[in-house]
């Protein structure tokens, strides 16, 4: 759009001078220069105000003189009724315009075209403001969101608003998940895709982890509700890939990392997707999302894990050639709580730890194995510990991985559990149903994701869609 620059000038010229006579006015009254906060406040509240009008007037100009009749979507004909007002709350707040109203079509329905040709629906919000209430709805709990909104807009919003918005974000999230999961499974699709595969990412990862969410609980005949609280499983998946840090951007764990490892890897590009299902049906959001990456195309696959056999099942399942990483961290960690397990004090502590650290650290996962082995008789953990180590033993060539500059551990997924799940779903007196908690973090996951701006694109033009 381009902006008659004239016109701006001349509306702010008229502003500065109804300002400077308030200030002068009330200098005159005998009141100090106000704050430039204050003038500054007041002034977008003017702004809002002329937005406000101008919104409304400007859609009523639209109107052109209305024709006496249209025909329907049901193939039967509309006829023109009168000038009808209607309402939207948009960016600058409520608003209202006049618009021409047709009805008297046999299938009972009426309709104004201009909102159609707006993408408007009266009583709503419009598709500008609804993605501010959902970006507010992403990050702030729906009790804390009108709060911030209001700093931000001026003008109130309620809680309900905001949070049917954020859930609508999600639930486009979904649709749009949806589609990708049924083109996955489509052979056609499969086949084109196989034959003509175009370009692939050299090096892709893929992470997986969970977090529980607490859903809301519905009190049962002769319960106390804290008796059933519901904790459900969010699982959330990661796909990304990894670039080199610049020196100078490098963090303490990355300067570590160099230290140790002599390359610092970063994740980039990370897309996020999440749910509250069973592993089954994750998996086909796995296989879905994958498969719009090529991931199984990709070169080299390398899926990150914690070490929870449902992670690994999947990964086996879909991607049978992907090269499967326990995160070193996770690792890393078991070894800590035998230490602590174990041995009550240092030295001996340190010493064992250190010892089985590097071993771990240089693949010797055989090593690591016994040593958890030799505590296991006194060390209920250690035992736990020796079992894992031995089942995700092929998981743990840290030292081959290492070699082929694989990410070992990020924390690239924890980070989106953290991320999605802790730092929305898990804020105080956070309280869900399945769908709340779905729709939210999958709005949430596709902010963090770098998708918002398509959920924004599809959220202009549903009102034209329903
Ligand atoms: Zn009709």
């Amino acid at each position: 759009m381009d902006y008659n620059t004239e016109v701006i000038n001349r509306a702010a010229t008229q502003l500065a001078e109804m300002f400077k006579n308030i200030v002068i006015s009330q200098q005159q009254g005998g009141q100090g220069i106000p704050a430039i906060a204050q003038i500054e406040s007041h002034m977008r509240e003017v702004l809002r105000q002329i937005g406000l009008r101008a919104l409304g007037q400007f859609l009523s100009a639209m109107q052109t003189t209305p024709a006496s009749e249209i025909p329907c979507a049901c193939g039967g004909t509309l006829y023109y009724q009168r000038m009808r007002e209607a309402t939207i709350t948009s960016v600058f707040g409520k608003t209202s315009y006049t618009r021409a109203y047709y009805a008297g079509c046999s299938c009972q329905r009426g309709k104004s075209p201009l909102d159609e040709q707006f993408g408007l629906k009266p009583g709503a919000v419009t598709a500008g403001l609804a993605q501010l209430l959902a970006l507010a709805g992403i990050e702030f709990s729906y009790d804390q969101s009108p709060k911030w909104l209001q700093a931000y807009l001026l003008f109130e919003v309620s809680e309900n608003t905001v949070r049917s918005e954020t859930e609508q974000m999600g639930a486009l999230q979904e649709k749009q998940e949806e589609g990708l999961i049924q083109r996955s499974q489509d052979e056609t699709y499969l086949q084109e895709r196989q034959r003509m595969p175009g370009p692939v990412v050299p090096r892709l990862y893929g992470s997986i982890d969970a977090a529980k969410v607490r859903i809301e609980p519905r009190p049962k005949r002769g319960q106390a509700p804290e008796e059933h609280e519901d904790w459900r499983d969010m699982k959330v998946l990661c796909w990304f890939e990894t670039e080199n840090v610049p020196p100078a951007q490098r963090s303490a764990r990355q300067r570590q990392q160099v230290e140790r490892q002599q390359v610092a890897l970063r994740a980039k590009n990370l897309r996020y997707f999440c749910d509250i299902r069973g592993a089954d049906d994750f998996g086909k959001l796995l296989w879905a999302t994958g498969c719009n990456l090529k991931a199984d195309l990709s070169p080299e696959l390398i899926f990150l894990g914690d070490g929870a056999v449902w992670i690994w099942n999947l990964v086996a399942k879909y991607f049978p050639n992907a090269i499967q990483i326990v995160d070193w961290y996770h690792a890393e960690e078991h070894l800590e709580i035998v230490a602590s397990a174990a041995f009550p004090q240092d030295p001996d502590r340190t010493n064992w730890l250190e010892g089985v650290t590097q071993a771990l650290w240089d693949g010797q996962v055989e090593q690591v194995v016994a040593a958890c082995k030799a505590l296991a008789a006194s060390c209920e953990l250690a035992r736990k510990a020796a079992h894992y180590f031995y089942a995700n033993a092929e998981r743990m060539r840290y030292d081959r991985f290492r070699a082929a500059g694989y990410m070992i551990g990020s924390g690239t997924v924890e980070s989106g559990c953290k991320q999605i799940v802790t730092q929305r779903l898990k804020l105080p007196g956070a309280q869900w149903t399945i769908t709340g908690a779905v729709q939210t973090a999958k709005a949430r996951a596709a902010w963090l994701s770098g998708h918002w701006q398509t959920l924004c694109n599809l959220r202009s033009a549903l009102p034209l869609a329903i």
